[in-house]
Protein backbone atom coordinates (compact mmCIF):
# COMPACT_ATOMS: atom_id res chain seq x y z
CA UNK A 1 0.00 0.00 0.00
CA UNK A 2 2.58 2.31 0.99
CA UNK A 3 4.89 1.63 -1.82
CA UNK A 4 2.30 2.28 -4.10
CA UNK A 5 1.28 5.59 -2.93
CA UNK A 6 4.77 6.89 -2.81
CA UNK A 7 5.90 5.43 -5.87
CA UNK A 8 2.73 7.31 -7.51
CA UNK A 9 3.61 10.61 -5.57
CA UNK A 10 7.21 10.32 -6.32
CA UNK A 11 5.99 10.04 -10.27
CA UNK A 12 3.63 12.96 -10.19
CA UNK A 13 5.95 14.97 -8.55
CA UNK A 14 8.68 14.01 -11.26
CA UNK A 15 6.34 14.81 -14.04
CA UNK A 16 4.96 17.65 -12.75
CA UNK A 17 8.34 19.34 -12.58
CA UNK A 18 9.02 18.42 -16.52
CA UNK A 19 5.71 19.75 -16.83
CA UNK A 20 6.83 22.69 -15.15
CA UNK A 21 10.00 23.16 -17.10
CA UNK A 22 7.82 22.36 -20.65
CA UNK A 23 5.65 25.56 -19.50
CA UNK A 24 8.15 27.82 -18.37
CA UNK A 25 10.30 26.94 -21.58
CA UNK A 26 8.94 26.06 -24.59
CA UNK A 27 5.51 28.05 -24.02
CA UNK A 28 6.75 30.80 -22.65
CA UNK A 29 10.32 31.38 -24.46
CA UNK A 30 10.03 29.37 -27.98
CA UNK A 31 10.91 26.77 -29.48
CA UNK A 32 14.82 26.39 -28.84
CA UNK A 33 14.51 27.55 -25.66
CA UNK A 34 14.14 24.06 -23.86
CA UNK A 35 17.48 23.00 -25.11
CA UNK A 36 18.88 26.22 -23.94
CA UNK A 37 17.44 25.79 -20.63
CA UNK A 38 18.03 21.89 -20.52
CA UNK A 39 20.27 22.93 -17.47
CA UNK A 40 16.76 23.99 -15.58
CA UNK A 41 15.49 20.88 -16.18
CA UNK A 42 18.55 19.03 -14.72
CA UNK A 43 18.42 21.28 -11.78
CA UNK A 44 14.65 20.84 -10.85
CA UNK A 45 14.95 17.17 -11.31
CA UNK A 46 18.11 16.54 -9.39
CA UNK A 47 16.55 18.46 -6.78
CA UNK A 48 13.65 16.75 -7.07
CA UNK A 49 15.33 13.53 -6.45
CA UNK A 50 17.62 15.10 -3.48
CA UNK A 51 14.32 16.22 -1.98
CA UNK A 52 12.73 12.72 -1.70
CA UNK A 53 15.83 11.15 -0.26
CA UNK A 54 14.95 13.48 2.76
CA UNK A 55 11.78 12.00 2.49
CA UNK A 56 13.14 8.31 2.59
CA UNK A 57 15.48 8.79 5.61
CA UNK A 58 12.74 10.59 7.73
CA UNK A 59 11.81 7.50 9.25
CA UNK A 60 8.25 7.96 7.86
CA UNK A 61 6.45 4.95 9.02
CA UNK A 62 4.07 4.39 7.06
CA UNK A 63 6.57 4.76 3.97
CA UNK A 64 9.15 2.19 5.87
CA UNK A 65 5.95 -0.10 6.03
CA UNK A 66 4.78 -0.18 2.24
CA UNK A 67 8.60 -1.08 1.33
CA UNK A 68 10.83 -2.83 4.18
CA UNK A 69 14.07 -1.44 5.05
CA UNK A 70 16.08 -2.88 2.81
CA UNK A 71 14.11 -1.76 -0.38
CA UNK A 72 13.81 1.40 1.02
CA UNK A 73 17.63 2.03 1.42
CA UNK A 74 18.28 0.05 -1.94
CA UNK A 75 15.49 2.98 -3.42
CA UNK A 76 18.09 5.42 -0.97
CA UNK A 77 21.56 4.54 -2.63
CA UNK A 78 19.78 4.77 -5.95
CA UNK A 79 18.04 8.07 -5.99
CA UNK A 80 21.28 9.43 -4.28
CA UNK A 81 22.74 8.50 -7.53
CA UNK A 82 20.29 9.43 -9.80
CA UNK A 83 20.43 12.78 -7.62
CA UNK A 84 24.41 13.37 -7.96
CA UNK A 85 24.18 12.38 -11.98
CA UNK A 86 21.41 14.89 -12.67
CA UNK A 87 22.96 18.13 -10.24
CA UNK A 88 26.24 17.65 -11.87
CA UNK A 89 25.06 17.46 -15.50
CA UNK A 90 23.21 20.46 -14.52
CA UNK A 91 27.06 21.81 -13.73
CA UNK A 92 28.33 20.44 -16.80
CA UNK A 93 25.95 21.90 -18.94
CA UNK A 94 25.98 25.50 -17.20
CA UNK A 95 29.91 25.61 -17.95
CA UNK A 96 29.22 24.32 -21.56
CA UNK A 97 27.10 27.08 -22.04
CA UNK A 98 29.62 29.83 -20.91
CA UNK A 99 32.17 28.06 -23.26
CA UNK A 100 29.54 28.06 -25.93
CA UNK A 101 29.36 31.98 -25.23
CA UNK A 102 33.18 32.34 -25.66
CA UNK A 103 33.36 34.00 -22.11
CA UNK A 104 35.13 31.89 -19.34
CA UNK A 105 33.40 30.37 -16.85
CA UNK A 106 32.75 33.27 -14.04
CA UNK A 107 32.54 32.54 -10.45
CA UNK A 108 30.28 35.04 -8.91
CA UNK A 109 28.30 34.80 -5.56
CA UNK A 110 25.15 32.56 -6.67
CA UNK A 111 27.69 30.49 -8.39
CA UNK A 112 29.55 29.99 -5.40
CA UNK A 113 26.54 28.32 -3.48
CA UNK A 114 26.13 25.88 -6.33
CA UNK A 115 29.74 25.02 -6.72
CA UNK A 116 29.58 24.17 -2.66
CA UNK A 117 26.33 22.17 -2.14
CA UNK A 118 27.82 20.06 -5.40
CA UNK A 119 30.94 19.48 -3.56
CA UNK A 120 29.39 18.14 -0.63
CA UNK A 121 26.99 16.21 -3.15
CA UNK A 122 29.83 14.57 -4.62
CA UNK A 123 32.11 14.52 -1.50
CA UNK A 124 28.99 12.52 0.56
CA UNK A 125 28.17 10.61 -2.88
CA UNK A 126 31.54 8.88 -3.02
CA UNK A 127 31.97 8.43 0.63
CA UNK A 128 28.54 7.05 0.52
CA UNK A 129 29.74 4.38 -2.07
CA UNK A 130 33.37 3.67 -0.76
CA UNK A 131 32.61 3.50 3.41
CA UNK A 132 33.02 -0.20 3.44
CA UNK A 133 36.10 -0.06 1.16
CA UNK A 134 37.66 2.89 2.85
CA UNK A 135 37.60 1.24 6.37
CA UNK A 136 35.07 3.90 7.73
CA UNK A 137 33.24 3.31 11.07
CA UNK A 138 29.98 3.66 10.65
CA UNK A 139 29.38 7.02 13.04
CA UNK A 140 32.34 8.42 10.82
CA UNK A 141 30.75 8.00 7.33
CA UNK A 142 27.32 8.29 8.28
CA UNK A 143 28.14 11.87 10.13
CA UNK A 144 29.62 13.11 6.75
CA UNK A 145 26.66 11.74 5.12
CA UNK A 146 24.40 14.04 7.33
CA UNK A 147 26.55 16.74 5.97
CA UNK A 148 23.81 16.24 3.19
CA UNK A 149 21.21 18.45 4.80
CA UNK A 150 23.33 21.65 4.80
CA UNK A 151 24.17 20.82 0.81
CA UNK A 152 20.12 21.64 0.28
CA UNK A 153 19.54 24.74 1.92
CA UNK A 154 22.95 26.08 0.36
CA UNK A 155 21.37 24.82 -3.36
CA UNK A 156 18.51 26.87 -2.63
CA UNK A 157 20.34 29.99 -2.14
CA UNK A 158 22.03 29.50 -4.97
CA UNK A 159 19.29 29.18 -7.28
CA UNK A 160 17.42 32.22 -5.48
CA UNK A 161 20.60 34.96 -5.52
CA UNK A 162 20.75 33.54 -9.37
CA UNK A 163 19.69 36.73 -11.63
CA UNK A 164 18.38 34.60 -14.30
CA UNK A 165 16.13 32.75 -11.48
CA UNK A 166 12.82 30.96 -13.09
CA UNK A 167 10.69 28.90 -11.46
CA UNK A 168 10.04 30.43 -8.44
CA UNK A 169 6.95 28.59 -6.89
CA UNK A 170 8.73 25.00 -7.16
CA UNK A 171 11.70 26.57 -5.45
CA UNK A 172 9.27 27.56 -2.72
CA UNK A 173 7.74 24.54 -2.40
CA UNK A 174 10.95 22.78 -2.53
CA UNK A 175 12.14 24.84 0.70
CA UNK A 176 9.00 24.28 2.45
CA UNK A 177 8.76 20.54 2.40
CA UNK A 178 12.42 20.84 3.33
CA UNK A 179 11.67 23.19 5.98
CA UNK A 180 8.73 20.74 6.81
CA UNK A 181 10.86 17.81 7.11
CA UNK A 182 13.28 18.71 9.19
CA UNK A 183 10.63 20.14 11.91
CA UNK A 184 9.00 16.71 11.40
CA UNK A 185 12.12 15.26 12.39
CA UNK A 186 13.12 17.74 15.70
CA UNK A 187 9.20 16.94 16.41
CA UNK A 188 10.08 13.24 16.67
CA UNK A 189 13.32 13.98 18.70
CA UNK A 190 11.19 16.01 20.89
CA UNK A 191 8.47 13.33 21.04
CA UNK A 192 10.98 10.39 21.93
CA UNK A 193 13.01 12.30 24.68
CA UNK A 194 9.60 13.48 26.64
CA UNK A 195 8.23 10.07 26.67
CA UNK A 196 11.38 7.95 28.09
CA UNK A 197 11.58 4.15 28.58
CA UNK A 198 13.05 2.54 31.94
CA UNK A 199 15.57 -0.20 31.42
CA UNK A 200 13.91 -2.84 33.74
CA UNK A 201 16.01 -5.81 32.63
CA UNK A 202 19.56 -6.80 32.02
CA UNK A 203 19.75 -10.39 30.84
CA UNK A 204 23.10 -11.85 30.08
CA UNK A 205 22.22 -14.58 27.44
CA UNK A 206 25.94 -15.77 26.55
CA UNK A 207 29.78 -14.71 26.24
CA UNK A 208 28.32 -12.07 23.98
CA UNK A 209 24.94 -11.37 23.95
CA UNK A 210 22.30 -9.85 26.31
CA UNK A 211 18.67 -8.88 26.55
CA UNK A 212 17.57 -5.62 27.63
CA UNK A 213 13.93 -5.51 29.20
CA UNK A 214 12.30 -1.77 29.18
CA UNK A 215 8.90 -0.72 30.51
CA UNK A 216 7.18 2.21 29.51
CA UNK A 217 4.24 3.78 27.16
CA UNK A 218 2.73 0.30 25.36
CA UNK A 219 3.73 -0.21 21.64
CA UNK A 220 1.71 -1.87 19.24
CA UNK A 221 3.80 -3.82 16.79
CA UNK A 222 4.24 -6.66 15.21
CA UNK A 223 6.01 -9.97 15.89
CA UNK A 224 9.65 -9.74 14.26
CA UNK A 225 9.49 -5.90 13.66
CA UNK A 226 12.17 -3.55 15.03
CA UNK A 227 12.85 -0.20 16.70
CA UNK A 228 15.45 2.45 16.73
CA UNK A 229 16.94 2.64 20.38
CA UNK A 230 19.26 5.45 22.02
CA UNK A 231 20.36 4.31 25.47
CA UNK A 232 20.46 7.16 27.80
CA UNK A 233 23.10 6.08 30.15
CA UNK A 234 25.49 7.64 32.80
CA UNK A 235 27.90 8.09 30.01
CA UNK A 236 25.38 10.17 28.05
CA UNK A 237 22.99 9.23 25.27
CA UNK A 238 24.47 7.15 22.75
CA UNK A 239 23.63 6.98 19.19
CA UNK A 240 20.76 5.49 17.80
CA UNK A 241 20.67 1.83 16.76
CA UNK A 242 18.36 -0.31 14.92
CA UNK A 243 17.52 -3.67 17.25
CA UNK A 244 14.70 -6.32 16.34
CA UNK A 245 11.91 -6.65 19.47
CA UNK A 246 12.88 -9.53 20.72
CA UNK A 247 9.74 -9.80 22.83
CA UNK A 248 6.52 -10.95 21.49
CA UNK A 249 3.64 -8.12 21.16
CA UNK A 250 1.66 -9.98 24.13
CA UNK A 251 4.20 -9.78 26.62
CA UNK A 252 4.28 -6.29 28.88
CA UNK A 253 7.76 -5.19 28.29
CA UNK A 254 9.62 -4.52 25.38
CA UNK A 255 12.82 -6.55 24.81
CA UNK A 256 15.78 -6.30 22.31
CA UNK A 257 18.94 -9.19 22.18
CA UNK A 258 22.18 -7.35 20.77
CA UNK A 259 25.16 -8.98 20.44
CA UNK A 260 28.44 -7.61 20.68
CA UNK A 261 29.75 -6.30 17.50
CA UNK A 262 31.24 -3.51 17.97
CA UNK A 263 31.83 -0.05 19.90
CA UNK A 264 28.21 0.60 21.02
CA UNK A 265 27.12 -2.89 21.11
CA UNK A 266 30.21 -4.46 23.36
CA UNK A 267 29.52 -1.95 26.29
CA UNK A 268 25.58 -3.63 26.47
CA UNK A 269 26.34 -5.42 29.20
CA UNK A 270 27.05 -2.48 30.96
CA UNK A 271 23.37 -0.61 31.06
CA UNK A 272 22.20 -0.62 34.24
CA UNK A 273 18.84 -1.05 35.76
CA UNK A 274 17.06 2.53 35.87
CA UNK A 275 18.77 3.77 32.61
CA UNK A 276 16.68 5.59 29.97
CA UNK A 277 15.87 4.72 26.24
CA UNK A 278 14.55 6.41 23.43
CA UNK A 279 12.64 4.35 21.34
CA UNK A 280 11.21 4.84 18.14
CA UNK A 281 9.12 2.36 16.57
CA UNK A 282 7.69 -0.02 15.01
CA UNK A 283 9.33 -0.37 11.70
CA UNK A 284 9.80 -3.20 9.42
CA UNK A 285 7.89 -5.84 7.55
CA UNK A 286 9.79 -9.14 8.46
CA UNK A 287 6.61 -11.08 10.61
CA UNK A 288 4.50 -14.09 9.47
CA UNK A 289 1.79 -12.31 10.32
CA UNK A 290 1.87 -10.87 6.82
CA UNK A 291 2.09 -13.64 4.81
CA UNK A 292 -0.97 -16.06 3.73
CA UNK A 293 -2.26 -18.34 6.76
CA UNK A 294 -2.12 -22.13 4.97
CA UNK A 295 1.57 -22.19 4.29
CA UNK A 296 3.99 -23.78 5.98
CA UNK A 297 6.79 -21.57 7.24
CA UNK A 298 10.21 -22.14 7.49
CA UNK A 299 12.43 -19.47 9.71
CA UNK A 300 16.55 -19.43 8.82
CA UNK A 301 18.37 -17.55 11.20
CA UNK A 302 22.18 -17.59 11.03
CA UNK A 303 23.80 -16.56 14.53
CA UNK A 304 21.77 -13.60 16.33
CA UNK A 305 19.42 -13.39 13.34
CA UNK A 306 17.38 -15.94 15.82
CA UNK A 307 15.85 -12.68 17.59
CA UNK A 308 12.55 -12.17 14.99
CA UNK A 309 11.98 -15.41 15.04
CA UNK A 310 12.14 -15.84 18.75
CA UNK A 311 9.55 -12.51 18.73
CA UNK A 312 7.61 -14.04 16.26
CA UNK A 313 7.28 -17.78 18.07
CA UNK A 314 6.99 -16.41 21.41
CA UNK A 315 4.04 -14.67 19.55
CA UNK A 316 2.72 -17.89 18.18
CA UNK A 317 3.09 -20.16 21.39
CA UNK A 318 0.95 -17.45 23.61
CA UNK A 319 -1.21 -16.88 21.15
CA UNK A 320 -1.62 -20.73 20.75
CA UNK A 321 -1.14 -20.29 17.06
CA UNK A 322 -0.90 -24.06 15.83
CA UNK A 323 0.81 -23.71 12.14
CA UNK A 324 4.01 -25.71 10.58
CA UNK A 325 6.90 -24.01 11.31
CA UNK A 326 10.19 -25.03 10.74
CA UNK A 327 13.25 -23.11 12.90
CA UNK A 328 16.56 -23.93 11.10
CA UNK A 329 19.23 -21.80 13.31
CA UNK A 330 22.84 -21.94 12.34
CA UNK A 331 26.01 -21.32 14.69
CA UNK A 332 29.41 -21.91 14.56
CA UNK A 333 29.41 -23.58 17.91
CA UNK A 334 26.47 -24.48 20.78
CA UNK A 335 28.18 -21.33 22.64
CA UNK A 336 27.02 -19.11 20.25
CA UNK A 337 23.44 -20.58 21.20
CA UNK A 338 20.58 -18.99 23.94
CA UNK A 339 17.20 -19.87 24.54
CA UNK A 340 17.96 -23.43 24.25
CA UNK A 341 15.30 -24.27 26.61
CA UNK A 342 12.70 -22.28 25.82
CA UNK A 343 12.80 -23.29 22.77
CA UNK A 344 12.85 -27.00 23.11
CA UNK A 345 9.84 -26.33 25.54
CA UNK A 346 8.27 -24.61 23.02
CA UNK A 347 8.46 -27.37 20.69
CA UNK A 348 6.54 -29.20 23.53
CA UNK A 349 3.70 -26.42 23.41
CA UNK A 350 3.60 -25.84 19.38
CA UNK A 351 3.06 -29.64 18.27
CA UNK A 352 4.03 -28.49 14.48
CA UNK A 353 7.15 -26.55 15.50
CA UNK A 354 10.34 -28.10 14.46
CA UNK A 355 13.77 -26.67 15.52
CA UNK A 356 16.88 -27.86 13.91
CA UNK A 357 20.11 -26.40 15.34
CA UNK A 358 23.15 -26.41 12.94
CA UNK A 359 27.13 -26.06 13.97
CA UNK A 360 29.30 -25.63 11.24
CA UNK A 361 32.02 -25.63 13.30
CA UNK A 362 31.78 -28.12 16.26
CA UNK A 363 32.99 -31.60 15.03
CA UNK A 364 31.16 -33.63 18.27
CA UNK A 365 28.35 -31.86 17.74
CA UNK A 366 25.37 -34.79 17.66
CA UNK A 367 22.92 -32.36 15.44
CA UNK A 368 23.03 -31.31 12.11
CA UNK A 369 26.46 -30.39 10.82
CA UNK A 370 28.07 -27.31 8.02
CA UNK A 371 26.23 -24.69 6.83
CA UNK A 372 22.20 -24.12 6.12
CA UNK A 373 21.51 -24.55 2.47
CA UNK A 374 19.28 -26.18 -0.27
CA UNK A 375 20.89 -29.92 0.43
CA UNK A 376 20.18 -29.59 4.14
CA UNK A 377 16.28 -27.86 3.70
CA UNK A 378 15.30 -30.47 0.75
CA UNK A 379 16.64 -33.43 2.55
CA UNK A 380 14.44 -31.97 5.63
CA UNK A 381 11.95 -30.42 4.29
CA UNK A 382 11.09 -32.40 0.86
CA UNK A 383 9.70 -30.20 -1.81
CA UNK A 384 10.03 -26.79 -0.66
CA UNK A 385 7.38 -24.93 -3.32
CA UNK A 386 4.75 -24.76 -1.30
CA UNK A 387 6.49 -22.53 1.66
CA UNK A 388 6.98 -19.63 2.97
CA UNK A 389 10.80 -18.65 3.80
CA UNK A 390 11.96 -16.03 6.32
CA UNK A 391 15.78 -15.40 6.37
CA UNK A 392 18.08 -13.59 9.07
CA UNK A 393 21.62 -13.80 9.47
CA UNK A 394 24.85 -12.88 8.02
CA UNK A 395 24.57 -11.11 4.34
CA UNK A 396 26.44 -13.42 3.01
CA UNK A 397 24.52 -16.43 4.13
CA UNK A 398 20.81 -15.04 3.51
CA UNK A 399 21.99 -14.26 -0.28
CA UNK A 400 23.15 -17.59 -0.67
CA UNK A 401 20.18 -18.96 0.36
CA UNK A 402 18.24 -17.05 -1.09
CA UNK A 403 20.32 -17.29 -4.82
CA UNK A 404 19.83 -21.68 -4.05
CA UNK A 405 15.91 -20.87 -3.67
CA UNK A 406 15.27 -19.03 -6.22
CA UNK A 407 17.21 -21.26 -8.51
CA UNK A 408 15.08 -24.27 -7.00
CA UNK A 409 12.16 -22.21 -8.42
CA UNK A 410 10.77 -20.84 -5.03
CA UNK A 411 9.12 -17.63 -6.03
CA UNK A 412 10.75 -14.25 -5.02
CA UNK A 413 7.60 -13.51 -3.13
CA UNK A 414 7.81 -16.33 -1.00
CA UNK A 415 11.21 -15.25 0.25
CA UNK A 416 11.24 -12.66 3.09
CA UNK A 417 15.19 -11.34 4.22
CA UNK A 418 15.94 -9.27 7.38
CA UNK A 419 18.96 -7.71 7.20
CA UNK A 420 20.80 -6.44 10.11
CA UNK A 421 22.96 -3.92 8.14
CA UNK A 422 22.45 -0.47 7.13
C1 LIG B 1 16.64 -4.02 11.18
C2 LIG B 1 17.83 -4.37 12.05
C3 LIG B 1 17.66 -5.21 13.12
C4 LIG B 1 18.76 -5.54 13.90
N1 LIG B 1 18.57 -6.40 14.97
C5 LIG B 1 19.64 -6.76 15.71
C6 LIG B 1 19.48 -7.67 16.82
O1 LIG B 1 18.37 -8.11 17.14
N2 LIG B 1 20.58 -7.99 17.53
C7 LIG B 1 21.83 -7.51 17.19
O2 LIG B 1 22.81 -7.86 17.86
N3 LIG B 1 22.01 -6.67 16.16
C8 LIG B 1 20.95 -6.28 15.40
N4 LIG B 1 21.13 -5.40 14.37
C9 LIG B 1 22.49 -4.92 14.08
C10 LIG B 1 22.85 -3.77 15.02
O3 LIG B 1 22.08 -2.63 14.71
C11 LIG B 1 24.33 -3.44 14.84
O4 LIG B 1 25.07 -4.58 15.16
C12 LIG B 1 24.74 -2.33 15.77
O5 LIG B 1 24.12 -1.13 15.42
C13 LIG B 1 26.26 -2.21 15.67
O6 LIG B 1 26.71 -1.07 16.36
P1 LIG B 1 28.19 -1.01 16.98
O7 LIG B 1 28.54 0.40 17.22
O8 LIG B 1 28.29 -1.95 18.11
O9 LIG B 1 29.07 -1.66 15.84
P2 LIG B 1 30.01 -1.00 14.76
O10 LIG B 1 31.29 -1.76 14.72
O11 LIG B 1 30.08 0.49 14.85
O12 LIG B 1 29.22 -1.34 13.43
C14 LIG B 1 29.08 -2.64 12.90
C15 LIG B 1 28.03 -2.54 11.79
O13 LIG B 1 26.75 -2.30 12.40
C16 LIG B 1 26.02 -1.33 11.65
N5 LIG B 1 25.81 -0.14 12.51
C17 LIG B 1 26.67 0.43 13.37
N6 LIG B 1 26.14 1.48 13.99
C18 LIG B 1 24.89 1.60 13.51
C19 LIG B 1 23.83 2.52 13.73
N7 LIG B 1 23.94 3.53 14.60
N8 LIG B 1 22.71 2.36 13.03
C20 LIG B 1 22.59 1.36 12.15
N9 LIG B 1 23.53 0.45 11.89
C21 LIG B 1 24.68 0.57 12.55
C22 LIG B 1 26.84 -0.98 10.44
O14 LIG B 1 26.45 -1.82 9.37
C23 LIG B 1 28.24 -1.34 10.85
O15 LIG B 1 29.06 -1.68 9.76
C24 LIG B 1 20.05 -5.04 13.60
C25 LIG B 1 20.20 -4.18 12.51
C26 LIG B 1 19.11 -3.83 11.74
C27 LIG B 1 19.29 -2.90 10.59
Amino acid sequence: MGKSIFGAMVSLFLLSLVAVWINMSFIQYGVMEPLRSAHLLLAMLGMGFFLVQFVLSSRIKWIERGFGLDKMLWYHRWFGRVATGFLFLHFSLVLALDFSRGTAPILDGHRAYGLAALGIILVTASVASLHKWMGLRYETWKGIHLVNYVAFPLALVHIMLNPAQRGAPVWGGFAFAYAFLIAYRIYMIYVLRKNPYVVVGVTSENSDTWTLRFAGRPLKYLPGQFLHVQLHRRDGVSSSHPFTISSSPTEKLLGITPKASGDFTSTIGETEIGDQAYIDAPYGVFSFLRVPENRPLVFIAGGIGITPFLSMLRYMRDRQIDREVYLFWGNRTENNLFSRGELAKMEEQLPRLKVILVMSGQPDWVGKEGHIDLDLLTGYLGDLSPMEFFLCGPPPMTRAIEKQLADYGVSRAQVHREVFEL
